[in-house]
């Protein structure tokens, strides 16, 4: 059914401009180029011009003048057009798999498999849950009034977004923000444009209305901090690093800007000795390589009890060297290379300073033949000390660290000995051991016996430096609307009871 060796053209697709803006592709004027480079062989694959300051104002123009209308418009109406939404991304999955394998590298089974549908069924859950934004019911609370609370749009959302899953995080950013009466102005990373301006493309052949849905294509210090910055602009949501996340809510909080960060991740893989050990191994490899390690929820840090942590390494280790590198658009390839050259040599370079004090039982290196992409083979490094760079720092490339634990408090304390807390899982057949670890790991999501699935249904979102705040779910709408209270008095009399703390008496 499908070509696996067709390639997206993206110079034709994008020749009239990588920035959207009022429901139409424009070229950026900055003045700045940019050139995505295929991941996989190092070829250009498109220069456009990047987003300055004037783009960015002209998109956030843009949101600020639909605003009145889309947050005017009936839940239902907004409902109806993002079913449309969803059905425009449905017809066209197709060239959203091909584009964003290519801009990433992914390989074409894992757009294919999930970045697309989930994208679709994030589309059609905001599309349903657009009509059940929920205000706290009416009561008499003070015995002379009725009080209730409106929940409303909030105006033009800033977003800013990673390279590592372009659509889906452009969805994540876009859909809740939407629904709930916003319009948005979005910047992608610089590196990875394509799919988030199909997406906004979409939403326009979808009937969304012009302004609703803008994407600025810009440097993060010069399109990002003046998107951040814009006084029309009431709200940030930043995901990406924690280093930056930290830059945008220094500027956010001196506009006094309502702030979302979804930051950096290192989750612990905690397996007790009782798991299932089979499951836990390829829970383990699947879980560190999804997206080439290039996820703020990969399993980072494997924490084995004692009792399984020779066998959990050596079968580990066996089974990553099973994995397939190579074409993205081959259907058997299992893994794609990293985003880059730069992020691949990044990646190496913690491996090489981990071999003075711990041991590369696997990989470590880049593989034979691929030198061209920014390949590097799957690696897991054993017998690291907890206070290493390899376990504390977020390393976001395929590489699974396992360290020993002997009992369940020493395997809960080291899960939470990093400053992060995006995502964690637990591996037991025991009910009680499970449900604890679940309690007392300091973390947005803990899994038990898995590692990575998420649904549209549930909330995403970190605890300490992991960021605060939640995508995807009706808890993103907390993040998205404000709440008023309303209050009638239902007296009418001049003279309220109250008013007695100042005319006392009279
Ligand atoms: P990054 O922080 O370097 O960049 C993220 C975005 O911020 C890009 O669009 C970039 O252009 C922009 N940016 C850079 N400097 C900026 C500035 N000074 N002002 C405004 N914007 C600026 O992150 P990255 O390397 O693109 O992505 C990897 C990081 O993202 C990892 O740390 C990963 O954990 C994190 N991430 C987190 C989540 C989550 O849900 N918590 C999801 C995906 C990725």
């Amino acid at each position: 059914m499908h070509n696996p060796g067709h390639r997206f053209q993206a110079q034709d697709r994008f020749a009239a401009g990588a920035q959207y803006i009022a429901g139409r592709p424009v070229k950026g004027t900055s003045g700045r180029n940019h050139t995505v480079v295929d991941p996989a062989t190092g070829d250009d694959l498109h220069t456009y011009q990047l987003a300055g300051p004037d783009d960015v104002d002209a998109a956030v123009r843009a949101a600020r003048e639909t605003f009145p209308g889309w947050s005017g418009a009936t839940p239902g109406e907004r409902s109806d057009a993002m079913h449309r939404f969803a059905a425009v991304l449905a017809d066209r999955a197709e060239e959203f798999a091909q584009a964003e394998s290519l801009q990433c590298g992914k390989p074409i089974k894992l757009t294919r498999e999930f970045d697309v549908p989930g994208t679709i069924d994030n589309t059609a859950f905001f599309a349903g849950a657009a009509r059940h934004l929920q205000g706290q019911s009416a009561g008499e609370y003070s015995g002379d009034h009725t009080s209730y609370v409106r929940r409303e749009a909030i105006g033009v959302v800033g977003s800013i977004a990673p390279w590592n899953y372009p659509l889906q995080m452009a969805a994540w950013k876009v859909l809740p923000a939407i629904a709930a009466g916003n319009t948005i102005v979005l910047k992608p990373a610089e590196l990875t444009p394509f799919t988030s301006l199909l997406f906004a493309e979409a939403a326009t052949a979808a009937g969304i209305p012009d302004g609703v849905v803008n994407i600025v294509t810009g440097a993060g210090r010069d399109a990002g901090e003046h998107l951040v910055g814009h006084p029309d602009v009431v709200m940030t949501s930043f995901t990406g690093s924690t280093a930056v996340g930290k830059r945008v809510a220094e500027i956010a909080t001196s506009t006094v800007k309502r702030l979302h960060l979804e930051l950096g991740g290192k989750a612990p893989f905690v397996v007790f000795d009782d798991a299932d050990l089979e499951a836990a191994v390829h829970g383990a490899v699947a879980g560190s390589l999804i997206n080439t390690g290039q996820d703020c929820t990969a399993a980072t840090r494997a924490y084995v009890q004692r009792p399984l942590y020779e066998e959990f390494v050596s079968r580990t280790a066996e089974l990553m060297e099973s994995v397939r590198l190579g074409d993205p658009f081959a259907p058997d390839t299992d893994l794609g290379p990293l985003i880059s050259v730069a992020q691949r040599d990044r990646v190496a370079g913690f491996v090489d300073r981990a071999r003075s004090y711990a041991r590369v039982v696997t990989g470590g290196e880049i593989p034979k033949g691929l030198e061209r992409g920014a390949y590097y083979r799957p690696t897991l490094i054993a017998d690291a000390a907890q206070d290493s760079e390899i376990v504390q720092s977020e390393i976001f490339g395929p590489v699974l660290v396992v360290v020993p634990f002997d009992s369940d408090d020493e395997g809960i304390r080291l899960a939470n000995d990093t400053p992060y807390g995006l995502a964690a899982s637990a591996w037991s057949r025991d009910l009680y051991r499970a449900n604890r670890a679940t309690r007392e790991i300091k973390a947005g999501c803990v899994w038990v016996n898995d590692h990575i699935p998420i649904i549209s249904e549930m909330p995403h979102g970190g605890y300490k430096a992991s960021g605060f705040g939640k995508d995807m779910s009706s808890y993103s709408f907390e993040e998205y609307t404000q709440i008023k209270h309303v209050m009638f008095d239902n007296t009418a009399v001049a003279r309220k009871d109250w008013h007695r703390t100042i005319f006392g008496d009279r």
